[in-house]
């Protein structure tokens, strides 16, 4: 059935590797004659069922498989949702990266952390620029995002033009005054039509309008107002340069010195500032080592930490543990953000920590002090009525985010046999007069611990029940040909029972195994595989009988 790969006649085809069924680990693939453009290439958090799991990647087997066809890298705006996995797959296959100048600035960290800017290829395009790209002609259309200079990108191909909104809101009143370019999207839906829409749904759900970054400039400076003469640190994404803005225009309005906390913090403001995306004057900016000098009312530390990561600048704060900043008593702590589904628990932690040092918290639930990035219903259906798409994919969410999200486009006119509910790993093809799902590709989750994907589905189940059970060893050496026991069994356990406590269940379990293997002895099993499977189950279910747990149980038999 799988047509060949490079003959598709003028068919156009897509290829989802991420972020259709989840927020994070955004990633896909457009192909035009045979040529395949990446469309970001994000990563994902791992929730609580990921023990020890630093982050996750889109499966790149479909891309390294087709590593001759792929032409370039395309990046729509600087998250790391977005562009986060992007070092991961340039060690494996090098490739063209474009996208705007602070996208490239903030993914440049990454690439070179990676030890990888010496061979890739960096290609800055500006607002409204149109580009040749191998046999893709790519449009760059301004958004406004919680990060400045996002795309939304069309692609001009013979199966008509293919718009992907990328992340975005409708923000009439930006704080860089760059909106959303509606009226060139508007123009191609005029001139020559907009084939495909596919457009972020995180808010899907949400009525009405995403309120304008804007807003928040104004509780922010409220706040500052209010709380004058005390201490005040501000947390917010260390890439949402907007945001830094207002906090330090408050800042600055209420007379006090700004200083950085957090490496990637620093870094930000350093590069925003250079590229002239952040103004804060020279004279504001204090080193963190200096805060000590200046009255509690005289200093605003703006921080990293805002999702609770553990050992985040904020975390450490709200520990006691921080090098740079001691939080007690009068302290403000704002946090201008919003808890990512699966952070609440960390952030709640750090809430308390801050609390129980004395500190005063403000969070998005207590006041406006955090907006969101991402298009509401009322702006989505904008986006359709302005764009007129004849067909409608919704990416950029969970599965109930792309339902609304695809209901949304067949109430608003788009016919219901061209809204595809696409999920990871999906194939669609285009067609001169149809649009089809044709085939799938690997999309499961690339678990990274450390710095390499190598952690397997099988190890991560063995961490849970580690995790969750603990782990029973039984060791034993049985003579190789009678297969009697000769020394042991020794039994070791962590987290099944506490050991020096239960001897005498121990020496029970050390009977039940000797029964077992004398069993098999007798019954002529004396091989390795057999004994050790004799040992494993009675083990098991003489543990599971007793304590009703369910362990890890190793088995070691050595045979002399
Ligand atoms: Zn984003
Ligand atoms: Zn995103």
């Amino acid at each position: 059935m799988r047509a060949a790969l490079a003959d598709l006649g003028g068919a156009v085809r897509l290829v989802f590797l991420g972020g259709l069924g989840e927020i994070g680990r955004n990633c896909a693939c457009i192909e035009v004659a045979g040529r395949i453009l990446i469309l970001d290439c994000g990563l994902m958090f791992p929730d609580t069922e990921m023990p020890g799991i630093d982050l996750v990647l889109p499966d790149f087997t479909y891309l390294l498989d087709n590593r001759d066809r792929v032409e370039a890298c395309v990046l729509t705006h600087g998250h790391e949702d977005h562009v986060g996995g992007l070092p991961f797959l340039l060690r494996h296959l090098r490739v063209p990266v474009y996208g705007s100048p602070l996208t490239l600035g903030l993914a440049r960290h990454r690439i070179e952390e990676a030890g990888l800017l010496g061979q890739t290829e960096l290609h800055p395009v500006h607002d409204g620029e149109r580009r040749q790209i191998g046999p893709f002609d790519v449009e760059f259309i301004p958004v406004t995002h919680s990060v400045p200079h996002g795309f939304a990108t069309a692609f001009h191909t013979p199966q008509g033009v293919i718009l992907h909104s990328g992340d975005f809101k409708l923000d009439l009143t930006p704080v860089d005054g760059r909106s959303t370019d509606l009226a060139r999207i508007g123009a191609i839906a005029t001139d020559e039509g907009v084939r495909l829409l596919l457009s972020d749904s995180t808010n899907a759900e949400e009525a009405g309008h995403t309120l304008s970054e804007r807003v928040v400039g104004r509780v922010l400076n409220d706040l500052f107002a209010a709380y004058q003469g005390r201490r005040v640190i501000v947390t917010c994404f260390a890439s949402h340069i907007h945001r830094i803005q207002q906090i330090a225009n408050a800042a600055v309005a209420h007379g006090r010195a700004i200083a950085t906390v957090g490496r990637s913090m620093g870094k930000n403001v350093a590069l925003a500032r250079t590229m002239g995306l952040l103004a804060i004057p020279d004279g504001a900016l204090v080193d963190v080592e200096k805060i000590g000098d200046l009255e509690p009312g005289e200093v605003c530390i703006i921080s990293t930490g805002s999702q609770g990561e553990p050992m985040s600048a904020l975390a450490l704060m709200a520990a006691g543990e921080s090098k740079w900043v001691t939080v007690g008593e009068g302290d403000i702590v704002i946090l201008s953000s919003h808890a990512i589904p699966g952070n609440e628990a960390n952030v709640g932690k750090v809430i308390d920590g801050l609390y129980r040092l004395g500190a005063e918290v403000v969070h998005s639930g207590v006041a406006e002090v955090h907006v969101s990035g991402h298009a509401k219903r009322e702006e989505l259906k904008t986006l359709l009525s302005i764009a007129r798409p004849d067909a409608f994919i919704p990416v950029h969410g969970e599965f109930r985010h792309l339902t609304h999200h695809a209901r949304l486009a067949t109430e608003m006119g788009v016919a219901r046999s061209r809204v595809l509910l696409a999920e990871d790993g999906d194939v669609v093809e285009l067609r001169d007069n149809s649009i089809d799902f044709v085939d799938e590709v690997p999309a499961g989750y690339l678990y990274v611990d450390g710095i390499v994907g190598d952690v397997g589905r099988g190890v991560l189940r063995d961490r849970r029940v580690l995790a969750e059970e603990g782990v029973v060893v039984v060791v034993v050496t049985v003579d190789a040909k009678s297969g009697e026991v000769l020394t042991g069994p020794e039994i070791i356990t962590r987290g099944w029972v506490f050991a020096p406590e239960a001897e005498a269940l121990i020496d029970e379990a050390r009977a039940a195994v000797v029964a077992s293997l004398e069993e098999a002895a007798d019954s002529g099993g004396t091989d390795y595989e057999t004994l050790k499977r004799h040992a494993r189950s009675a083990l098991g279910r003489f543990v599971n009988e007793r304590t009703r747990r369910r362990p890890m149980i190793v088995p070691v038999v050595m045979e002399v």
